[in-house]
């Protein structure tokens, strides 16, 4: 665990080592910008324990996923909006340490309060 730990990219945007556009963080959750965003205000919400599948992770750190998540969307301002989660590499998983996408649909992201970056 420790060395895939080491490795994994999610976890080094966690500890600061790479950066990212932070949107929501707290002791269990970190909230930021895709990297390669389907649309604006594109983001990922993950755990900050490490964990590469939804069943890897404790309840206790999975709570505040959703509501973030939900949070986010409503942020955008976009009345549509996909969140889901990928579980393996068949199921079109890249990264492995556990995130939420949400993505809204393309022109509806006036932002309420949150000034989102172009991308
Ligand atoms: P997956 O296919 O569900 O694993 O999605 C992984 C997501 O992580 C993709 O949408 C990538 O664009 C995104 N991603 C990968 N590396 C970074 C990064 O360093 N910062 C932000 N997003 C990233």
């Amino acid at each position: 665990m420790a060395s895939k730990m080491a490795s994994c990219i999610f976890c080094k945007i966690i500890k600061g080592d790479i950066p990212c556009f932070k949107l929501f963080e707290s002791d269990k959750t970190l909230a930021f910008l895709d990297i390669n965003p389907l649309s604006r205000g594109h983001a990922l919400v993950i755990p900050k324990f490490h964990g590469e599948k939804l069943t890897d992770i404790p309840d206790e750190d999975l709570t505040e996923l959703l509501p973030v998540a939900k949070k986010l969307a409503l942020a955008t301002g976009a009345a549509e909006y996909n969140i889901l989660q990928n579980n393996g590499a068949g199921a079109h998983q890249v990264v492995e340490h556990v995130h939420f996408h949400m993505i809204p649909k393309p022109n509806a992201q006036e932002g309420l309060g949150i000034s989102w970056p172009q991308q």
